[in-house]
């Protein structure tokens, strides 16, 4: 009697549960665009540091332009200008004006700006054609953080405005878990290189760029091995040549439910520290998981079907991608929307189909079979079919999971 398949979920929590984040490590701004903070990021100072004009105009004591308007302006003598970047100490006698640039010191004793436009520009005399409320036209110290207050936190991924907080902060320097190194290694005595002729018999090589470029979209840093034949003596090296470079090995082909050929789940299964799991899902129902090599590198043994690996690679690698680098922000968005047809599924697995997106509606695309790479390539999104349904309807509300 063979064990009944492991849920989804079952799956994906043992795997996460055998993930341990990569050590942390000190990297330059330049480059820790896709790392994930392993350390909270405070303002060293105020932000902004000092006062200072949000506009090009007179810095002014907002008093002196209360009776101020077009008809009758006030009118202050115009006593000097501070740009952005000038560092002397200003300051502003009552009655008169200074020119400021936007982002220069508030002089002290100036408590407004008025934005040139509501002036005649003037260089020697400011006609004031509006009154200004005090703090008009002024970013104070502090206003968009206060010195030693948390800005970024541990377990956030360095996007662009992640970066720009850390630069804004004076950091040169983050400390974080960097992007993990995946290799990516396909099986199969059929496969070829794309771009080589094909004889009957062969297909080219499809997963390992997909996968690569999957691991590379989820923000792993990935390289593609060449492919290895289905020599049972071979996988194992080639796997153990990689330990060295991969935070991360995946493996395509090789794992089906009992074919002789089965070489990766042939050469893995005398380590003893790999699992070969059913999960009830469709595709990519036969699954591998475990850890190679002294350094516990994690694996993946996907199926060869190019759509059940594409489909098993983002419900369980992508997470493991992102749990490598200490976070939990690589979950697919899942929406709801209406069925355009009707779907089936098989009995007891969870259904992944393949569909397309648009607003509330959800159209599944014909050519489901696994090997069917056409469809994939139409695809946005997946719907999910529960394992209790084998048939929906035209018209009900599914989950759908957003394809990155
Ligand atoms: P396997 O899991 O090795 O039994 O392979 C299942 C199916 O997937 C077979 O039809 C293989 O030819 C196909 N397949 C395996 N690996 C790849 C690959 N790297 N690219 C495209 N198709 C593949
Ligand atoms: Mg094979």
């Amino acid at each position: 009697m063979s064990e009944a398949p492991a849920t989804v979920e079952a799956h994906k929590s043992a795997i996460l549960r055998a993930i341990t984040p990569l050590p942390p490590l000190d990297v330059e701004l330049a480059d820790a665009e896709g790392c994930v903070l392993a350390e909270d990021v405070t303002a060293a100072v105020s932000l902004p540091s000092f006062d200072n004009s949000s506009m090009d105009g007179y810095a002014v004591l907002a008093a002196d332009t209360t009776l101020s308007s077009e008809r009758s302006p006030a009118i202050l003598p115009v006593k000097g200008e501070i740009a952005a970047g000038d560092t002397g100490i200003f300051r502003l006698t009552p009655g008169t004006a200074i020119r400021i640039m936007t982002g220069a010191q508030m002089p002290a004793g100036a408590d407004a700006v008025v934005p040139v436009e509501w002036t005649n520009a003037g260089v020697d005399r400011a006609e004031i054609y509006r009154p200004v409320e005090p703090g008009n036209a002024v970013r104070y110290a502090g206003g968009d953080a206060k010195a030693g207050e948390t800005l970024l936190e541990k377990g956030i991924r360095m996007r662009p405005m992640q970066i720009a907080v850390a630069a804004s902060s004076g950091r040169k320097a983050v400390r974080v878990r960097p992007r993990p190194r995946v290799v990516v290694l396909s099986t199969g005595n059929e496969l070829t290189e794309p771009g080589t002729p094909l004889v009957p018999g062969q297909i080219w090589d499809s997963n390992s760029y997909m996968l690569a470029a999957a691991a590379r979209e989820a923000g792993a840093t990935a390289r593609r091995h060449s492919v290895v034949p289905d020599d049972p003596a071979g996988v194992l090296p080639a796997l153990e040549e990689q330990l060295d470079h991969a935070d991360l090995l995946v493996t395509t082909g090789g794992v089906s439910m009992g074919g002789e050929h089965d070489v990766v789940k042939a050469a893995l299964r005398e380590l003893g520290t790999v699992t070969f799991t059913k999960v009830a899902m469709q595709p990519g129902m036969p699954q591998g998981f475990g850890t190679i090599g002294e350094a516990q590198v994690p694996i993946f043994t996907l199926p060869g079907n190019p759509v059940s690996a594409y489909v098993s690679f983002q419900l369980f690698v992508r997470p493991a991608i992102a749990a490598l680098q200490g976070a939990s922000d690589l979950a697919l968005p899942s929406v709801r929307a209406t069925l355009t047809a009707g779907v089936r599924s098989p009995e007891g697995r969870r259904s992944y189909l393949r569909a397309v997106l648009s607003g509330d509606k959800v159209a599944p695309l014909s050519g489901q079979g696994s090997h069917q790479i056409a469809a994939l390539g139409r695809a946005n999104a997946l719907i999910i079919v529960p394992e209790r349904e084998t048939q929906l309807p035209q018209g009900q509300t599914v989950d759908v999971l957003v394809l990155p």
